[in-house]
């Protein structure tokens, strides 16, 4: 079986990744990136390296891109791109739902087609067991270089909507790094007393990974959060608000960013005023939603 051409423009380490599980799938790969030499490696390996970016479109059927935010597409591909005509772009940046759909508008304008995507393991594990990327857009589209794509990782493709892939991606994100920040603010608050991370983080990883053990599958949470019944028969709103108090409190004492557990706690504050205190921790959603 031939392998379509493949381009990927934009070669930070999530793109490098990409053109590199392209390559070793069999695929020919251009590349193009703002700064040249990123790309040394991957010639190296076998990719050509586009001199421009008409160049690097106009050699593959499929482009591939894999930049900040989608500003950073439109300042590559310039004002006037008329070598876009007949030719699919998939962009794997991150940005809003409401870029994505932009974007789709102005590659149809410019006569593309235009598929978007949220890569969601970080690039040492692209390609790997257990990478996995959300796309929306045209579904012929995205079946017409699923063999590619499928390269990168199990692809999930979510619906037509342009705006899906990045909802899809930014609500992951949120949690991902929401508890990034927790971790380190937790850190910040222990080293404050002079005691040494090292002393503190090994458990602080089986606090984060106890949390799925916690709250069950997701289906369970989820049939919950519809139903929108609360039982508060482990974990009350009022038990967990006045940890989040005491988290604040600790915080403002030890001197170290107080943002994230005020957040927290306001929305403890916020469902006990609601009426929640008796129910269990999820009926946070009640006033989240709102
Ligand atoms: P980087 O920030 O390292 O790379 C960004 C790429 O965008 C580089 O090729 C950079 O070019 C290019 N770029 C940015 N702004 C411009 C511009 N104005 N004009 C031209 N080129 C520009 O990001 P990553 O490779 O890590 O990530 C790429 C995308 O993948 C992001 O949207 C990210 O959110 C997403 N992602 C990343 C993950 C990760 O763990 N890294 C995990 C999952 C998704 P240059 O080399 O010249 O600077």
């Amino acid at each position: 079986m031939s392998h379509e051409p493949v381009t990927v423009i934009g070669l930070g380490p999530m793109g490098r990744a990409m053109a590199g599980a392209l390559l070793r799938g069999g695929h020919p790969v251009t590349v193009w990136n703002r700064t040249p030499g990123r790309a040394d490696a991957l010639v190296e390996a076998g990719a050509i390296r586009a001199a421009t970016p008409a160049e690097a479109v106009t050699a593959s059927p499929l482009t591939v891109l894999s930049l900040t935010d989608y500003a950073a597409m439109y300042q590559i591909l310039g004002e006037d791109p008329d070598f876009l005509t007949g030719r699919d772009l998939v962009n794997l940046s991150s940005d809003t739902p409401d870029a994505s759909r932009e974007a789709a508008t102005w590659a149809a304008d410019h006569r593309a087609r235009f598929v978007t995507g949220g890569v969601m393991v970080p690039p040492p594990a692209v390609g790997g067991p257990g990478a996995y990327v959300y796309y929306s857009g045209p579904g012929e589209v995205f079946a017409a270089h699923e063999p590619a794509l499928r390269l990168i990782g199990d692809p999930r493709y979510l619906g037509a909507d342009p705006g899906l892939a990045q909802l899809f991606y930014q609500a992951h994100l949120n949690v991902f790094l929401t508890a990034l920040s927790a971790l380190l603010q937790s850190a910040a608050m222990v080293t404050a007393a002079g005691i040494p991370a090292a002393d503190f983080l090994p458990d602080a990883m089986g606090t984060l990974t106890d949390i799925p053990a916690m709250i069950g599958s997701g289906t369970e949470l989820a049939a919950e959060l519809s139903a929108g019944k609360h039982p508060g028969d482990l974990s009350t709103v009022l038990m967990m608000g006045a940890t989040a108090e005491h988290i604040l409190r600790t915080s403002e004492k030890a001197g170290v960013d107080r943002a994230l557990p005020a957040a927290v706690k306001s929305q403890y504050d916020r469902a006990i005023a609601a009426g929640h205190g008796a129910d269990g921790w999820t009926a946070l959603y009640e006033v989240l939603k709102a």
